[in-house]
């Protein structure tokens, strides 16, 4: 059974109309699936409560939160990571990132109890938040809240990450955590923030080996991608044969995303999620949550995301966008839309370009696998 997790207080997470994560991207796609007759019927979670973020964030930084919250001036910007560009705060800030977090506990609750078989929580997939401070647009860390509730249940995760960028949030959270298997394909952090996620970082002490880093070259395309998440992603699973999934869903690998360079297109995500639903049958009995994630393209987000849904779900995959749908928020947002649901073949790299990544990304994932195995089959 797959349940929906979402509730409208999701989109009062807002960062201002200059900021890039906009809660018109969740609009848009509530408004897609709609459309496309297969409207969203969520379960609502509750936002959490203080002694659930305590599970994973330290108490300064929750007072730091409710307290820029309540207005009180930002003294120390980087201490906290609040008030600066990525985080700016805004009222009523606190509250809307705890609907976040609650949305992702819900899920993990509704898998633990056997109330579904897969979630998707049409919202949350904060990664980069960490212990003490906010980072990049995130404040709490609903993906470590959820994680660190299983856990405490007996319960081992693997987390997948597939946001262009760094799950470092999490990462670091259960960095000597020998139960959280975690596994992030991301461009290299030399060149995209938050600039981690190299292939040594292996974890520590119980944790090491059970943290995994895919850091992908720039202008990495589909095939290339998929390589690489074919060659990590079943084997890790197969080795840590994990109770649970966890999946961030970001959607800023695709070629269109203005805040980074990997260039996806809507067919591999489509792949990827049919991938994700396939592992998580073969290797934890079908136990997977879905978070959403970053992606800054209104052109495409709606797409991955809504493919995300229908592929879940087992919905058949709408070739054409409805018209009513992009004529709406073409006039809304003032952009050009795509009418198919699905990109164009790209043109771009060409292909000496395109080889040259490729074997690249095959160096650092033989890379990484050679340096997992002394974890996993040797002696270390
Ligand atoms: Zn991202």
């Amino acid at each position: 059974m797959v349940i929906d997790v979402y509730d409208p207080n999701y989109l009062a997470y807002d960062f201002g109309p200059a900021h890039p994560f906009s809660p018109v991207r969740l609009e848009m796609l509530l408004d897609l699936l709609h459309e496309l007759g297969h409207p969203v019927g969520p379960m609502a979670p509750q936002p959490v409560s203080r002694e659930d973020l305590l599970t994973v964030h330290s108490e300064e930084y929750v007072s730091a939160v409710e307290e820029a919250d309540r207005g009180e001036p930002v003294t120390d910007p980087d201490r906290f990571g609040l008030g600066t560009p990525d985080n700016p705060v805004f009222p009523g800030m606190d509250q809307a990132a705890r609907y976040l977090v609650g949305g992702t506990l819900l899920g993990a609750h509704l898998l633990f109890y056997d109330k579904a078989q897969t979630v998707i929580q049409l919202g949350g997939g904060m990664h980069h938040a960490q212990r003490d401070r906010a980072s990049g647009f995130c404040v709490y860390n609903d993906l470590a809240v959820a994680i660190r509730y299983l856990l405490d249940h007996g319960a081992t995760v693997a987390y997948l990450d597939i946001d262009v960028h760094h799950g470092d949030g999490v990462q670091t959270i259960f960095y000597d955590e020998p139960s959280v298997l975690t596994i992030s394909l991301h461009e290299s952090g030399q060149y995209l923030f938050p600039g981690t996620g190299e292939v040594h970082e292996l974890g520590k002490l119980h944790g090491r080996g059970r943290k995994l880093n895919v850091p992908l070259a720039p202008f990495t395309e589909a095939d290339s991608y998929l390589r690489a998440f074919s060659a990590v992603v079943p084997q890790a699973l197969a080795w840590f044969r994990p109770d649970f999934l966890v999946v961030q869903a970001g959607a800023d690998a695709h070629a269109g995303d203005p805040l980074a360079d990997l260039l996806l297109t809507t067919q591999a995500f489509e792949t990827l999620f049919q991938r994700c639903l396939e592992y998580a049958d073969k290797f934890c009995r079908g136990r997977v949550l879905f978070t959403l994630g970053g992606g800054y393209d209104v052109h495409s987000v709606p797409r991955i995301w809504a493919l995300l849904y229908l592929t879940i779900h087992g919905h058949p995959v709408a070739s054409e966008l409805p018209a009513s749908w992009r004529q709406r928020w073409q006039e809304r947002l003032g952009v050009d839309l795509p009418a198919a649901m699905h990109d164009p073949n790209p043109a771009y790299p060409p292909v000496p370009l395109r080889e040259e990544i490729a074997d690249h990304n095959r160096s650092i994932t033989n890379r990484l696998l050679d340096s997992l195995m002394p974890y996993w089959y040797g002696s270390v």
